[in-house]
């Protein structure tokens, strides 16, 4: 049994994620999770909310909330959602749980050890009357570019210009409106990420099988320009994970807390830890330490291509660098980017499908067989209205739905709600069988190599293939003539279905399940051999007609959703 840890790019808090961000890493991750357990092997799939940094303090000063608990209720809002996406998540954790803050307080400390920190001076905004240090997005002022009233310190959002807070004319804090700003000393620390070129540019070429656009992405980081820079891990923040040195104070850093980018992808390793303390599982170092039976884990991460250079770099050089055995990456499954409609998601503007809303239309298993059998993996995908139609009518409703229908409803109105017994499969079975074979080796192989479309691609002809064979074998014709041999076709159909359920079941797992329901004493698990499982269940076992699995959707639901989700939500 092979052991695969699994982990997906970890959401931001702030507000409700549109249909691009859910097909760039969590479900194509949730595909191959579950497939990955359907073939039997022990799988730990996390994936959690990413919770420190400004944005999360202005989002909760937004809604008028504390921060802890701005994220603690976002957190069940986005857990809410995943569930109903059927994200099988085994654990959906938080960065800012105390397990990651010990963690990364741990890996810091590990880091300075090894001489792979710096501190540096540098001069910051500093607000009297808030008493604190102000990022970038906490200063606002006049553009000296363009006369805008509400520049900030980082960027005009009039003219585009990229600012310094120093840049701007009568500059206030956006916290307490004070005027009374000034630019003061504070330290950081610098994760010395130029001395780990060498060691990452190593580890990097003994990666095998890794896709180009992922290596080019690394490779481009590491040796473009001045090559490989060092970054600041610390920020003047109150929200994060105070700045310590393992479990001591590290002094000149009070009331600093860690940059969100340093801690968040240690808490892919702090989520199992809350795994474990959740009850959920026993041990997770075995899933994470190569001293400690890690070594025989297959590790694949899932993203979008914008955070490559993080999982090729920045991570595995703090785990590199701890000089602790780890275990890294194995492979890195990135994404390009979905469109809508001609342009992009725009979660400012309300343009596009956010996943709350989608789900309020329609259940999971229409957005899944969408979003993963058109999912941006070469190049960009977009999303039109009339596409989604007609994929879920001719694939999901055509194909698949009026196939299970069909042959169940014929099945209990000749025979009734049994298996019928009689008649034996003759050459147009063994042709379809041998068809079959061939095309679940396929579609297994590319869902070993993560090719979602082209497995996607299989999967339908899989199905394509029964409904061919129902047509050609024309039951109703036959058993006017010849009812043993209706009954041998009908048997062979039925037997399709958990076969298809099975198959079908990493894609659209409700849908699965109903199928599987249609046929209760059917053998349970992946088709090992073909034959084997069209052979079962036998005459007699019980059948019961499922209700309609997909509704074809209409031009007038096509035309109201467009209007509605063309982008006015606040
Ligand atoms: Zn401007």
């Amino acid at each position: 049994m092979a052991r695969h840890l699994i982990t997906s790019a970890i959401p931001y808090i702030n507000g409700i994620k549109h249909l691009g961000n859910l097909v760039g890493s969590q479900l194509p991750a949730d595909l191959f999770a579950r497939y990955q357990r359907a073939r039997g092997n022990e799988v730990l799939f996390l994936c959690a909310t990413d919770e420190h940094g400004t944005p999360a303090e202005l989002a909760a000063a937004k809604a008028g909330q504390p921060v802890a608990e701005y994220c603690a209720e976002m957190h069940q809002v986005q857990s809410r959602i995943a569930e109903g996406f059927r994200l099988s998540f085994d654990h959906f954790g938080r960065s800012s749980s105390p397990q990651n803050h010990a963690l990364t307080q741990h890996f810091a400390g590990r880091l300075a050890e090894a001489g792979l920190i710096r501190e540096v001076s540098e001069t910051q905004m500093y607000s009297k009357a808030d008493g604190r240090f102000l990022p970038d997005r906490y200063i606002e002022g006049t553009c000296p570019n363009c006369g805008f009233d509400s520049a900030r310190g980082d960027q005009c959002d009039n003219c585009t210009k990229q600012l310094d807070p120093v840049d701007l004319i009568n500059p206030h804090s956006t916290i307490s409106g004070s005027t009374d700003l000034e630019m003061r000393e504070t330290k950081h620390l610098y994760l010395c990420q130029s001395k780990m070129k060498d060691q990452l540019e190593e580890w990097i070429d003994t990666r095998v099988g890794w896709p180009v656009l992922t290596t080019s992405i690394a490779k481009k980081w590491l040796t473009d320009g001045d090559g490989l820079q060092d970054r600041g891990i610390t920020r003047d923040l109150d929200w994060g994970i105070p700045v310590k040195r393992g479990d001591a104070d590290w002094p000149g850093m009070e009331g600093k807390v860690f940059y969100v980018w340093f801690d968040a992808p240690i808490e892919y390793i702090a989520c199992a830890q809350e795994w474990v303390d959740a009850g959920k599982g026993p041990d997770w170092e075995r899933w994470w330490r190569t001293d400690k039976g890690a070594d025989d884990v297959t590790y694949t991460q899932f993203m979008g291509k914008d955070n490559v250079p993080f999982h090729t770099l920045g991570f595995p050089a703090t785990i590199l660098g701890s000089g602790e055995p780890w275990k890294l990456v194995d492979f890195i499954k990135s994404f390009n980017y979905l469109n809508y409609e001609g342009g992009q998601f725009s979660t400012s503007r309300g343009r596009g499908v956010f996943m709350d809303q989608a789900l309020e239309i329609l259940p999971a298993d229409y957005w899944r067989w969408w979003l993963l059998s058109h999912a941006p993996e070469s190049s960009d995908s977009e999303f039109t209205w009339e596409n989604f139609q007609a994929s879920v009518n001719k694939d999901l409703a055509d194909v698949l739905g009026n196939f299970v229908s069909r042959v169940t409803k014929f099945c209990r109105s000749k025979f009734g709600e049994i298996v019928p017994e009689g008649g034996s499969y003759g050459p147009q079975e063994e042709a379809l069988i041998a068809e079959l074979a061939e095309r679940l080796r396929t579609y297994e192989a590319q869902m070993e190599a993560i090719e979602v479309r082209k497995a996607a691609q299989e999967l339908r002809a899989i199905w394509v293939a029964g409904n061919e064979y129902l047509q050609a074998s024309a039951p109703w014709a036959a058993f006017k003539e010849d009812p043993e041999r209706a009954a041998a076709i009908v048997r062979f159909s039925l037997n399709l279905i958990p076969f298809y359920a099975a198959l079908s079941s990493p894609f659209i797992p409700d849908a699965a399940e109903a199928m599987a329901a249609a046929l209760p004493d059917a053998p349970v698990g992946w088709p090992e051999d073909v034959a084997t499982a069209l052979s079962a269940p036998t005459g007699g076992a019980a059948m019961q007609v499922p209700d309609n699995l997909f509704r074809k959707l209409t031009d007038e639901d096509v035309d109201n959703w467009k209007a509605r989700y063309a982008g006015v939500r606040s």
